[in-house]
């Protein structure tokens, strides 16, 4: 039986940056291989009891995907959603829907300004440092969504 599992994360990069924490805002709540959370945290949590603490290291192929080099291309600055100053570095999402990729500027000559379309986090091989604060098998109500209920078993859907 699958389980639904809260924890804590702090994740980083292999130079030791914070990327991300769940520390001082709320912990993350996922039902075991529903694809919640990444693959690579999901497998290696699996089975871990309440009050573990554990580092997890995910290479970035079970995490965010290997880099894609195909998913550099020029575009014209004029045909960009985006108003005003562009500069490299710069992030923003190529469309209203809220799956449309996210795209990081990497160079801008001229009116041609290169895109990297690969996620920000492709080809990192991620670490977290895990603190797992309860986990309980899932309700078949859950088990039938495919993902895990709020404490009072709400629902988002
Ligand atoms: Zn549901």
């Amino acid at each position: 039986m699958p389980a639904v599992v809260s924890f804590h994360y702090t994740l980083r990069d292999p130079s030791g940056r914070v990327l991300d924490t769940s520390m001082g805002a709320q912990a993350v709540t996922y039902l075991e291989g529903a694809g919640q959370i990444i693959d690579g945290l999901d497998e290696q949590l699996r089975g871990a009891a309440a009050g573990l603490k554990t580092r997890v290291v995910v290479p970035s192929a079970k995490a965010y995907g290997e880099r894609d080099p195909e998913q550099v291309q020029p575009v014209k600055r004029s045909q960009l959603p985006v108003e005003g100053e562009l500069t490299v570095g710069d992030q923003f999402k190529t469309g209203d829907d809220q799956f449309a990729p996210t795209v990081t500027v990497v160079s801008i000559d001229g009116d041609e300004v290169l895109l990297d379309a690969n996620h920000p986090l492709a080809g990192v091989d991620l670490t977290f440092d895990v603190e797992v604060l309860s986990t309980r098998e899932a309700t078949p109500e859950e088990l039938r969504h495919g993902h895990a209920h709020g404490a009072d078993g709400a629902c988002g859907h």
